[in-house]
């Protein structure tokens, strides 16, 4: 019999279960409460600056398997760039110093036996510890497993883990910085080369999706906010979208793509994360200086990291809660003298945006780690989604599209879904 699978939320999540879904036959119909699709990673067009920018810089490493085999699935594989090598350039505004972090390509890494390619004032004997973060007790903190001190804690484990898990380090649950150290620094340099949707995140990893399920034939609905589900003992009955209900038929299904929040507030009793963390982005419509790396890592300031794009710098900060109530001038002005100290540009701002993602990721400690739920609910029609669904990874776009694809193989593999 022929069933519908309905997709709530046109985040990565809910795209990428799509994308999955759509081949295998099965009509699908993706619901979104907004006028566009994409959620936190998204691109739209930005009056001050008069460019389309993206809500936020997304760095994605070419070790994210599952982004780059979503890429290549809807036609957009080639469209993230990166240097040939893992190469990271930092500098360090308390010193001055500037260095360019080197990884080599394999496994083993020689890169901590080279001075001129590991952290600079670190020997090789200072990585040893790390290993302990590769696999941590349960419900440990990262404080509680590496002593988070010393320069190769503040030149590269802080920076990396700060990125990854969007937490201040040590706060961090252990577990997760270790799948992103396993899937990235001990992978080797293969895995580890930074890639960026220099075209945009919307023309990247959103609009090719749109237009593949488009092209086979799946539904795409916008403004089609899903504002109650009607729960029988075992399945999902209805979806209520303010002022039309869709009854489910025996094999439909339903994927709960939306952020944590909300589906909490449409599945009563849904245990979910409820701490989230901040990122700032700030966007200046400028020229980058040559020669500037594509990234740039900024330690001892308020900028973190500096992404060049062209006619645009952006900076990112993570872990930025205590910037979301600053005034948006005073923040652009010292986010833009950092900048220019680094870069050698003027120091007069140029047009400039911020954007403050206030629930950014949820907020990556152990005890709310503990709170993300898995695909399967008490109904079996009802499979769930989300970076916040539990990946074993931080809230990031390889976690998001992970559990889409999860929660596509849950349906595609049982019409009767059973705890
Ligand atoms: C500023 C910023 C920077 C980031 N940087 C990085 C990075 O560098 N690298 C990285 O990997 N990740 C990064 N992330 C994280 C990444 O963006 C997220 O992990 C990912 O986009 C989450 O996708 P999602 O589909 O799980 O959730 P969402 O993107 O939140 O999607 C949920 C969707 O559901 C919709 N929705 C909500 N309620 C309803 C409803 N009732 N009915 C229908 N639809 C509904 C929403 O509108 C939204 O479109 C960053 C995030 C932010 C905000």
């Amino acid at each position: 019999m022929s069933r519908t699978i309905h997709i709530i939320g046109a985040g990565l999540a809910g795209l990428a279960a799509a994308v999955r879904l759509t081949p295998l036959g099965s009509k699908v119909v993706v619901h979104e409460a907004t006028a566009f699709a994409g959620g936190r990673c998204r691109s739209y067009h930005d009056a001050s600056v008069g460019m389309t920018i993206d809500n936020g810089n997304h760095l994605l490493l070419s070790g994210n398997r599952a982004a780059l085999e979503y890429l290549h699935r809807i036609g957009a594989g080639q469209r993230l760039v990166g240097p040939a090598k893992a190469e990271f350039s930092f500098v360090d505004l308390a010193s001055g110093e500037r260095w360019t972090l080197r990884f080599n390509d394999g496994r083993l890494p020689f890169w901590i036996l080279d001075p001129k390619r590991r952290v600079p004032g670190t020997r090789a004997l200072d990585y040893a510890p790390l290993a302990r973060l590769l696999w941590p007790s349960a419900g440990k903190a990262v404080g509680e497993v590496i002593a988070c001190e010393g320069l190769l804690y503040q030149r590269l484990v802080e920076p990396l883990l700060l990125a990854a898990l969007n937490i201040d380090a040590p706060h961090g649950a252990a577990r997760l910085a270790a799948a992103v150290v396993r899937e990235t620094l001990a992978a080797g340099g293969r895995a580890c080369r930074p890639l960026i949707a220099r075209e945009g995140l919307g023309a990247t990893l959103i609009e090719p999706a749109l237009a593949y399920l488009q092209e086979r034939g799946a539904g795409v609905r916008m403004e089609h906010q899903l504002r109650a589900l009607r729960l029988a003992a075992d399945r999902a009955e209805v979806l209520e979208f303010g002022g039309e209900a869709v009854t489910l038929d025996a094999n439909d299904a339903v994927i709960l793509a939306v952020p944590p929040y909300i589906a909490a507030s449409l599945v009563h009793g849904l245990t979910v994360p409820t701490e989230f963390r901040a990122i700032v982005n700030a966007h200046f419509r400028i020229e980058p200086a040559a020669p500037m790396p594509p990234i740039l890592g900024v330690l001892n300031g308020t900028v973190q990291w500096i992404f060049a794009f062209p006619g645009r710098l952006s900076v990112t900060i993570s872990a930025g809660d205590q910037l979301i109530d600053t005034q948006r001038e005073d923040l652009a002005k010292t986010i833009w003298n950092e900048v220019a100290r680094v870069t050698g540009l003027p120091a007069t701002l140029p047009p400039w945006q911020i954007v403050r993602e206030r629930r950014a990721t949820f907020a990556a400690t152990p005890a709310q780690d503990a709170r993300r739920p898995g695909p399967i609910t008490n109904w079996r029609n009802l499979v769930l989604a989300g970076d916040w669904t539990d990946t074993g990874l931080p809230a990031t776009i390889e976690g998001a599209i992970r559990s889409g694809n999860r929660a596509a193989d849950i349906v595609a593999s049982s019409p009767d879904l059973r705890r």
